[in-house]
This record gives structure tokens, C-alpha cells and sequence, in this order.
């Protein structure tokens, strides 16, 4: 079993709704167990300003499923819950599922980054993870609190409920 932490993001269709549909997903994955999810947070777009605000989440899995199977099942997921890729990025979505981390591993393939590429620049990333994951380190990153304190952290709000 790989520690595995993915992202969640949504800024359509009921984002809220969205991310707690995911999440319940995620736990029935095939040779998977959701071991821990921070609370929801809101935040500011990244990348395009002229959209909606996104809400943000993190999941942490244990999980068997080898890296790219991983991402092919997420990819399923956001096609199941109506994403449509119209070749704009980093534009609205209903449902944006990442693999942040998975266990110490660096994979630099096609089509597969891990950790991703961006982690360490977004707050909607780091606030949820050190939520869940303070001190988990990231490889050739640093921990998550030590990167959370370059970024600016107010684009990103936890949501009381
Ligand atoms: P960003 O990757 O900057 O967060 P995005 O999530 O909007 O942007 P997408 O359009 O959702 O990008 O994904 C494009 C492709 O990125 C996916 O089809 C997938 O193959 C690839 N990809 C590479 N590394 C990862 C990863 N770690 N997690 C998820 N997808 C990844
Ligand atoms: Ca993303
Ligand atoms: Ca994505």
C-alpha cells in the first residue's frame, strides 16, 4: 500500500456537492481506502481570474493501484461527473482530480507528473494538505508547512461547514 494524496477542485455545477461526491468515490476505489480528507476550502481562481472561485480538498489514500491506473480511475471519475476538456487550461471545471504525491515517488512521463508540477506554488494545494499532512514530506520539495509559508495563504479559506 502507497500513501497517496490526491486534489480536489470544482468551480461548477455545485462545487461543494462536487467535492463531496469525489470523495465518496475515491473511498470505494478498487484496493483503496480513504484514510483522511481536510475540510473544504474556498479559493480565489489560479491561472485565469475570470471565472468563479474554486473549492478546494485534499484526500488521503492507501492504496494498490499502480500510479497510471490511479490516474486513468480519476480521469473516469471527472468524465462521470460531466467534465468536459475543451482544451482550455486551467479554466472552469466541475470536477479537477490530481495526484499530488504518491509515497516517495518521482515519475516525469507523458501524461503523468507526480508530485505535481504546481504543488508547491498553490495555497488551494498546501492549506488543505497541511491540514491532513503537516510534516509530510515532499520529494526534493521540502514538508508541507515549510512550502505552505512561501505561498499566500488568504487566496484560500477553510469553510466552516
Ligand atoms: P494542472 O495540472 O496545472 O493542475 P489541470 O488540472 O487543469 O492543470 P488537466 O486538464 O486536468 O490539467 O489535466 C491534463 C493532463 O495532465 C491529464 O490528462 C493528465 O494526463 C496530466 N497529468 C500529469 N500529471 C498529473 C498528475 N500528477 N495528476 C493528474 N493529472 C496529471
Ligand atoms: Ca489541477
Ligand atoms: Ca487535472
Amino acid at each position: 500500500m502507497e500513501n497517496v494524496y490526491i486534489g480536489l477542485g470544482s468551480n461548477l455545477a455545485d462545487p461543494n456537492a462536487q467535492v463531496e461526491a469525489a470523495l465518496a468515490v475515491l473511498a470505494k476505489l478498487p484496493a483503496t481506502r480513504l484514510v483522511a480528507r481536510s475540510r473544504r476550502y474556498r479559493s480565489a481562481p489560479w491561472g485565469r481570474a475570470d471565472q468563479p472561485e474554486f473549492v478546494n480538498a485534499v484526500a488521503h489514500l492507501h492504496t494498490a493501484m499502480p500510479p497510471h491506473d490511479l490516474l486513468q480511475a480519476l480521469l473516469a471519475i471527472e468524465r462521470a461527473a460531466g467534465r468536459v476538456r475543451d482544451g482550455t487550461r486551467w479554466g472552469p471545471r466541475v470536477l479537477d482530480l490530481d495526484i499530488l504525491v504518491y509515497g516517495d515517488r518521482v515519475l516525469n512521463e507523458s501524461g503523468l507528473h507526480v508530485p505535481h508540477p504546481h504543488l508547491h506554488e498553490r495555497a488551494f494545494v498546501l492549506a488543505p494538505l497541511a491540514e491532513i499532512a503537516p510534516d509530510l514530506e515532499i520529494p526534493g520539495l521540502g514538508s508541507v508547512v515549510y512550502l505552505l509559508a512561501d505561498v499566500d495563504a488568504s487566496t484560500c479559506l477553510r469553510m466552516a461547514e
